[in-house]
Parts: structure tokens; sequence; C-alpha cells
């Protein structure tokens, strides 16, 4: 089973993906682990990729397909694996069917106002790192674990989110389309109940074997 998984900031993807790995039994595969990984272990993928990094320069995509290809030899993956963070090119798909076609693309599709009000809505406690969001919170103004202050990130506030969702959007586009011409997107309702995206997305998989 190769899925790729996409899905915009606050979509709840990371949820999706651990329980989706959880319940296949495929690897949970994320570009920004495995590019730790291997910067931590200093492999040569990883001293390459560290040098752009240092630099302030993005992984070029060669590389990060590298750094992907590698990964998904590894046993872990002996029942297959789903993408997180990856492709975000075209390019970076193109070389994926290359080497490894992923078999279906789970889309968490969230409409971007409600993005915005899941994500400017975030507190988080600055002692504990507890998250909350202020639609439950009921007025308080502190941690119910251990009483720490909550505060509003600079990475949570409107301007913020908004560029990174129009950042997402921009990059996004392109390869659903890409996708979409190949069959493969299967879009989900990311507005649903955790559980009932999770139903939705493990019908689209069951369907696949
Ligand atoms: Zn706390």
């Amino acid at each position: 089973m190769k899925i790729v998984i996409l899905g915009a900031p606050g979509a709840g993807k990371g949820t999706q993906a651990k329980r989706i790995a959880e319940k296949y039994a495929v690897a949970h595969i994320s570009t920004g682990d495995i590019l730790r990984e291997n910067i931590k272990a200093q492999t040569p993928l990883g001293i390459q990729a560290k040098g752009f990094m240092d630099n302030g320069q993005l992984v070029p995509d060669d590389l990060v397909v590298a750094l992907v290809a590698d990964r998904v030899q590894r046993e872990d993956c002996k029942n297959g694996f789903l993408l997180d963070g990856f492709p975000r090119t075209i390019a970076q798909a193109e070389a994926l069917d290359k080497i490894m076609p992923p078999d279906a693309v789970l889309n968490i599709d969230v409409d971007t106002s409600l993005l915005l009000k899941r994500l400017t809505g975030r507190r988080v406690c600055a002692k504990c790192g507890a998250p909350y969001h202020i639609d439950t919170l009921n007025g308080a103004t502190s941690c119910s674990l251990c009483d720490g202050e909550l505060i509003h990130r600079a990475d949570d506030t409107e301007e913020t989110v908004g560029a990174r969702l129009k950042v997402y959007e921009a990059q996004t586009k392109p390869l659903i389309e890409y996708y979409q011409a190949k069959g493969k997107i299967n879009d989900v309702d990311g507005t649903l109940a955790i559980e009932e995206v999770f139903a939705a997305c493990c019908k689209v998989l069951d369907g696949l074997q």
C-alpha cells in the first residue's frame, strides 16, 4: 500500500496519518523526519542537505527524492508507506512515479475560512506546551494541566496563518491536478469529526486492497 497524504496546515493530516499508519501497519514517512534523521546520522545525503539548509536554501528536489527513495527501501516499508509532506512539487511527484508510484492520494479537504478559524483560535500553554482552542476553553486563561498561562503564538495570528495557507494552496493546486489527471485523488471531507474523517480514509484504503 503506497499512499500520499495531502492536507493544509490545520486540516488534521498529521492525526490521520498516524492512525492510518497504525491500522494498516505501513510506515509513516514525513520528509521533515527523514531530513532530521539523515542529518543526525551524518549520512552522505544528510551532509549535503545540511549544506543547503545552513545557507538558508531549500533542499533541492533531486536530493529530497534521493532521501525518500532511500527511506522507502527500509524494512518497516514492507507493507507499504504513507508519505506526508512529499511530494511538494510536480518534479518530486514525477520522480516518485518513476521509483514508486503511489496507489492513491488522500486529500484531506478543509475550507480555507474554517482552517483560519481553527488555526487562529489555537492557544498553547506557555509552560508545558499543551494545545487548546478558544472554542472549547470557555473563557479559561490558564492550563488545566499545570496552571501555566495560555498564549496566542505569533505563528497563529491571522496574518501569518493566512500567508501560510496561501503558500500551501499555490503549492498544492498543481499537485492535485497532476494526481487528478491520473485518477488517483481521493478527496476526504476534513471538516468532519476526527473519527469520521478516519473512517472516510479507511474506506478509500480498504478499496485498494
Ligand atoms: Zn500547561
